[in-house]
This record gives C-alpha cells, sequence and structure tokens, in this order.
C-alpha cells in the first residue's frame, strides 16, 4: 500500500515536470539566454513597451521583444524553419531582418528578427536551436547609451502575438 502511493506521487511528480516543461519550453533560446532589455535612455525592451508616436499622432507601441545580444552573438532559432525573407528594416537601409516560418509542429509560427547578419540564403531549413544568424552592431544608429539586443517579433496564423510566454 505504502509503495503504491509512493509509486503514485513519483509518477504524478514525473508528469508535471513533463507538462510543465513541455508548456515552457516550446521554443529554443534565440540568444544565449534570452535576457529581455531592461529599459535604458533609448526605451524598455518589452512587449507594448511606449514608442512615442506615429506620424498621425497616434500613438506607438513597441510590437516584439528586445533579447539582449552583442555585436556578432549567435542567433539561434526558436523552433524548426525555413527561412523565407531576409532584407532591410522598413525605412532603415544600415539594419537588416530575418523572417521565419515555421515548419512541421511549428507551422502557425513565424518570427521576425531584426538587427541581423546572414550569411545564407533565402528557404534555406534550420532545425531548432540551430545557429541562423548573428548580432549586428546598433549603437552606430541608436548610440552608446542603448542595450545591444535584437528585436524579435512572432505572428501566429498571421497575427503579432506577445512572444514574452516563448522567451521566458
Ligand atoms: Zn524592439
Amino acid at each position: 500500500m505504502k509503495k503504491a502511493i509512493i509509486t503514485t506521487a513519483l509518477v504524478l511528480l514525473i508528469m508535471k515536470k513533463a507538462f510543465s516543461k513541455s508548456n515552457s519550453a516550446k521554443f529554443a533560446n534565440i540568444t544565449a539566454n534570452n535576457d529581455i532589455r531592461e529599459c535604458d535612455p533609448k526605451g524598455c525592451g518589452h512587449f507594448g513597451a511606449n514608442r512615442g508616436y506615429n506620424a498621425d499622432g497616434t500613438r506607438r507601441y513597441h510590437r516584439g521583444i528586445d533579447l539582449v545580444a552583442n555585436e556578432n552573438d549567435a542567433i539561434k532559432t526558436p523552433f524548426d524553419c525555413v527561412v523565407n525573407r531576409y532584407g532591410y528594416v522598413a525605412g532603415d537601409k544600415a539594419h537588416q531582418l530575418i523572417e521565419l516560418q515555421g515548419v512541421g509542429g511549428f507551422k502557425d509560427y513565424k518570427a521576425k528578427i531584426m538587427y541581423v547578419k546572414y550569411n545564407n540564403n533565402v528557404n534555406v531549413s534550420f532545425s531548432k536551436g540551430e545557429i541562423v544568424c548573428y548580432a549586428d552592431d546598433i549603437k552606430q544608429k541608436y548610440g552608446t547609451s542603448i542595450t545591444p539586443h535584437v528585436h524579435v517579433e512572432i505572428y501566429k496564423k498571421g497575427v503579432l502575438i506577445d512572444p514574452t510566454p516563448f522567451v521566458s
């Protein structure tokens, strides 16, 4: 009887561990530690952070999350994917972004990672957690007071979502 109780408790513990792991570790780390940029003189790195105003006077909010990365730090894929775009950030001919379309169990997801250097072609496949590109130098554009980072946006079925649960 006692043995049965212990066995049941053990099974429950293993199940709980497996379940929480499948929830929190769905995506692989994009940077070494997935550290989110804290507030610096240029702004804050969390999703929805204030970004001033658009030209038409409406408020602007941070559409992604900033992950701390120094120039040339490795950037890894959060999921199995194909690189479906590599090009300039809108209105910015100094910085590039990479777009990763999820495949297999991740086909609903798309990730845009900005301020990167990529030395390969589009339509190349990468496995979850594989190095896909390297962080660029953003201090040239934003000055030395900004925390170096890559900007990450996650889309699910084409809709922008808060990526925080996937990187924590
Ligand atoms: Zn950002």
